[in-house]
C-alpha cells in the first residue's frame, strides 16, 4: 500500500535581489531545488534518498512533512493531498508525520530541559495530564536507551553527548506514535563509533512502531545498511531508483556508479569503477541544458547536452534517467 506519493513536484525558491539589480531587470530568478519529481513510498518501507549536498534531498523531506509547500505538483499521504488537509485532520496528520533534523544540537532548544522538549509534542496535541506526559516521556527516554530516564529528564542539551542528543531527537519524533518519519542525515553529526548504534535504534523503532522512513543521506554505504529501496538525486532531479541491492550491485546511471565507486573499500587491490569527475555540482539557479549531469559525466555524448532524459522503467522495479538506456 502506498503511504506517500509525490506527483510531478517542483519547489522553486525565489532569489532576493538588491534594489539596483531589480531595477535593471524585471525577470525573477529561482533556485530550482526540486524540479518535477515523482515517486512513492510503500507503507513499512525505508526509502533512502541520496545525493551530494545541493541535490534537493532535504527540500524533498521538508515537502513530505508539509514544512514547506510545493511550487507545483501534489504530495499525497494515505491517499489525501496534504496541501488540502485542514483543521482537526491536519492536527491528526501532524501526529502521524515526523521529521528529524540533521543537527541534533541546533534542533534542541539549549535552555529547555530534555523532558520538556520531548513532552512538548504531547502538550501541543493536548494529550494527557502532566503526570501522564511525564510518565510517557520517561518511557520513551528509556526506550531510546537513555537510562535511567529520570536522570536525563531534567538535563539540558549541553549536558548530553552527540549520540545522546540524537537519541533525544528520535524520542521526540516517536512519542506521538507516528507512521511516517523523515530523517535527515541522522548519523552525519555523530562519532563513527556510535553510528551503528543510532542506526540500530532507528531500525528497532521501525519494528516496534511499524514506521515508514524517508532516510536522507549523502552516504550510500549507510543507506545500504538500512534501506529497502534507494532514490538517487542530482541537481533537483531523480536519476535512478530501485531495490537497494540491485542498485548497489549494478548501478546503471553514471552518477550512481560514481557515488558507489567513491565508497572506501578496505581491500587496496579492489578494482575501482568509474569515479565522479572532480568539480562542483552546478548551480540549481541555471542548471545545465539537456541532462543536468552532462558536464561531469564520463559517458556523455552528443544527445546529452541537448535533450533531457526521462526517468524510465528498465525492469525489476528500477527506473533510470539516462540516454544510455533509451
Ligand atoms: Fe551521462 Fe548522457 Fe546519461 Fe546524462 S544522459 S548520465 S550525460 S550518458
Amino acid at each position: 500500500m502506498k503511504l506517500v506519493e509525490f506527483k510531478s513536484v517542483k519547489k522553486y525558491f525565489p532569489i532576493q535581489r538588491g534594489f539596483l539589480e531589480s531595477m535593471l531587470t524585471k525577470d525573477k530568478t529561482f533556485v530550482r531545488a526540486v524540479d518535477d519529481v515523482s515517486f512513492d513510498i510503500e507503507k513499512g518501507e525505508v526509502l533512502g534518498l541520496v545525493g551530494e549536498s545541493g541535490s534537493g534531498k532535504t527540500t524533498i523531506g521538508r515537502l513530505g512533512v508539509r514544512l514547506i509547500a510545493p511550487t507545483e505538483g501534489q504530495i499525497f499521504y494515505g491517499g489525501k493531498d496534504i496541501a488540502k488537509i485542514k483543521g482537526a485532520e491536519l492536527r491528526k496528520m501532524r501526529r502521524k508525520i515526523q521529521f528529524t533534523f540533521q543537527d541534533p544540537t541546533s534542533s534542541l532548544n539549549p535552555r529547555m530541559q530534555i523532558g520538556t522538549a520531548i513532552s512538548d509534542a504531547l502538550r501541543l496535541q493536548g494529550i494527557g495530564t502532566n503526570e501522564e506526559m511525564k510518565e510517557r516521556t520517561e518511557k520513551i527516554l528509556d526506550r531510546v536507551g537513555l537510562h535511567p530516564p529520570s536522570t536525563f529528564y531534567d538535563r539540558l542539551p549541553h549536558q548530553l553527548s552527540g549520540g545522546q542528543k540524537q537519541r533525544v531527537v528520535f524520542a521526540r519524533a516517536t512519542i506521538l506514535n507516528p507512521e511516517f518519519v523523515v530523517t535527515d542525515e541522522p548519523v552525519a553529526m555523530v562519532d563513527v563509533s556510535i553510528k551503528a548504534q543510532i542506526l540500530e535504534l532507528m531500525m528497532d523503532l521501525k519494528k516496534e512502531y511499524d514506521l515508514t522512513y524517508l532516510f536522507i543521506t549523502h552516504d550510500l554505504a549507510t543507506a545500504r545498511y538500512v534501506c529497502d529501496r534507494i532514490a538517487v538525486m542530482y541537481l533537483g532531479k531523480l536519476v535512478e531508483m530501485g531495490d537497494i541491492h540491485l542498485v548497489y550491485e549494478d548501478p546503471l546511471h553514471p552518477y550512481t556508479l560514481g557515488l558507489i565507486s567513491a565508497i572506501p573499500v578496505p581491500d587496496p587491490k579492489a578494482k575501482k569503477s568509474e569515479a565522479i569527475p572532480e568539480g562542483e555540482i552546478p548551480s540549481p539557479i541555471d542548471p545545465p541544458s539537456g541532462c543536468r549531469f552532462h558536464p561531469r559525466c564520463p559517458r556523455a555524448f552528443e544527445r546529452c547536452p541537448v535533450e533531457e532524459p526521462e526517468l524510465v522503467d528498465v525492469g525489476d522495479g528500477r527506473q533510470v534517467a539516462c540516454h544510455l538506456y533509451t
